[in-house]
């Protein structure tokens, strides 16, 4: 019709192109494994990620096909990000940490026809190469020739052009792909288009998003493999900040170096590592001279303790909601102007729970009578839909089931929603605590135990009972040097909950198993301590 706007797709490469044209000297920063700082420049990122893309190209690789890689974080694999792309591919990322039977399973299933690795993670490959499809292999070296059977990263890309034509993408076309780490069944692949990159990018860089300016010195903690590192690698791209990545030193004494000497601005990574950050500056207080650091957390609920804490060292944690299916940004926490005024406790109350969805992603919480009231009481699925939310799994129809009739996706978590609009995950629908026909919200439990002085961890799992059908029952892992007995840990949380939320018993170990992600691995849990209620203990 006369008097509209152009077509213009939304595609990826827009980004790098351009950050290459604009941003051509910002620079880049990466750790490598032996501990010194490799850096670069968006100038050449693109130069090197067109060479890349001609380099695919000549092994064959063709629109459409799978690209993997199995990195840690680091500007190659950004290269990657945007080099797959620019050859019409789509770009899988390998999560290191999965069980080689996994990692088999999914190169096999998603057809991977090339992988990018990094040396140091070869022998991870090893373990599943034979069972792989791998056509080719790519180092990412750090000098060493390349093993037999592989080729150099370096050697492929240097014949290669530095700019090549890009042809026109369609914006729905897919671009990335990544399998949910698997806690629950069999891993499932989830494909990424241009389009939901774009648009995720443009609003997570937005004040209300997780405000990434091009001021910004940008460090993603979470792995690249892990749901594109949230998305901060294109968002940052897309602003022409800085990038910091750490590569494979994810200690808390590597990261808060790292943070000091790059004048780190804004870093995002799941709740272990926070914690692990917060022991360490517990520890030396004055060490580490940091910029004001926004830190996003995500991943696994971060216990409101944390946020507080936090606040006492000047570090402002946001809290947000996101899966795999969903790109992942769902939800993110900050206060609506409206609610500063609110007594404190009530402040980070608000800070604790998940957020506010997302522009242009929709939440509701599906109960057993339908659509639950937004009270911040009734429970229930949550379930969302928008133009980054996934609208099936890669080549797996019989999990059709997870979108309901009228197109919404069903998240598996437990949630409810505030009059305000803020979400709060309660559970996991498969890890729910069912006692007595009541519901039992086991993260609750938990950030409540953490934000005792002497827990450092602690998971709550339904044990079968044969009265109630199943109880609360707590495991925890208690501070170096600190100490709590059962009924210490019972007595704090009494004042705070009703009756019978209140765990049976209390289990003291020494760690709690988590899954290649860092969560809490609950059916190991529920499989050891399951039946610790009928024993009697
Ligand atoms: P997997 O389902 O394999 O663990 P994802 O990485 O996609 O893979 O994890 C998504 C899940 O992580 C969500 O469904 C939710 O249960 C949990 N999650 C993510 N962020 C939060 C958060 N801020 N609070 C509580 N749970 C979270």
């Amino acid at each position: 019709m006369d008097g509209l706007m152009m077509d213009y797709p939304l595609t990826v490469d827009h980004l790098i192109e351009r950050a290459g044209r604009l941003f051509p000297t910002v620079p880049l920063a990466s750790r490598l494994p032996d501990g010194s700082i490799s850096r670069t420049t968006y100038g050449e990122v693109r130069r090197r990620a067109h060479r890349l893309a001609g380099a695919l190209r000549r092994l064959g690789i063709e629109r459409g096909d799978r690209v993997a890689t199995l990195a840690w974080n680091h500007h190659r694999h950004l290269e990657a990000y945007f080099g797959v792309p620019l050859a019409g591919a789509v770009f899988h990322t390998l999560n290191p940490r999965l069980h080689p039977d996994d990692l088999a399973y999914i190169a096999t299933h998603a057809r991977d026809r090339v992988l990018l690795v990094d040396d140091v993670l070869l022998p991870a490959l090893e373990r599943f190469r034979d069972r792989a499809p791998f056509e080719h292999v790519v180092v990412w070296s750090h000098g060493d020739a390349a093993p037999e059977g592989t080729l150099d990263y370096e050697e492929l890309i240097a014949p290669e052009a530095d700019e090549i034509a890009i042809p026109r993408f369609d914006e729905n076309e897919a671009v990335g792909m990544c399998y949910t780490s698997g806690t629950t069944g069999r891993p499932k692949g989830v494909l990424y288009s241009h389009r939901a990159i774009v648009l995720h990018s443009l609003m997570s860089a937005t004040k209300s998003g997780l405000g990434i300016g091009q001021g910004d010195v940008l460090c993603p903690v979470v792995p690249m493999f892990h749901v594109n590192a949230w998305g901060l690698p294109f968002t940052g791209t897309l602003v022409g900040c800085t990038q910091v990545f750490p590569g494979p030193r994810l200690d808390a004494e590597s990261l808060l170096g790292l943070y000091e000497q790059e004048d780190v601005t804004i870093s995002a990574g799941v709740p272990t590592i926070w914690m692990g950050i917060l022991e360490a500056l517990e520890r030396e207080p004055d060490r580490w001279k940091l910029e004001p650091i926004n830190m996003i957390v995500g991943g696994s609920a971060a216990p409101e303790s944390l946020i507080r804490a936090f606040d006492r060292h000047g570090l402002n944690l946001i809290h947000a909601w996101g899966m795999t299916e969903t790109t992942p940004l769902g939800t993110v926490s900050s206060l609506k102007r409206a609610l500063l005024d609110l007594p404190e406790d009530e402040r980070y109350a608000i800070r604790a729970k998940q957020g506010l969805p997302s522009a242009f992603v929709d939440a509701r919480v599906m109960g057993p009578a339908g659509e639950a009231p937004w009270d911040g009481e009734t429970m229930g699925e949550l379930e969302v839909r928008g133009p980054w939310v996934a609208a099936s799994y890669f080549e797996t129809p019989d999990l059709a089931d997870k979108w309901s009739p009228d197109g919404w996706f069903r998240t598996g978590d437990v949630a409810t929603i505030d009059a305000d609009g803020y979400v709060k995950i309660t559970d996991r629908v498969k890890d729910l605590i069912k006692s007595g026909g009541e519901w039992i919200s086991s993260v609750d439990l938990e950030n409540a135990l953490m934000g005792h002085a002497a827990v450092r961890e602690a998971a709550v799992i339904a044990a079968r009972d044969p009265k109630w059908d199943e109880r609360p029952l707590a495991i925890v892992v208690l501070k170096e040097g600190a100490s709590a007995t059962a009924d210490d840990l019972r007595g704090y949380l009494e004042p705070k909950f009703a009756k019978f939320w209140i765990p049976d018993a209390f289990v003291f170990v020494d760690e709690i198993p988590r899954t290649a992600a860092g969560k809490f691995l609950k059916s190991a849990l529920r499989d050891r301590f399951g039946d610790e209620l009928a024993k009697g203990s």
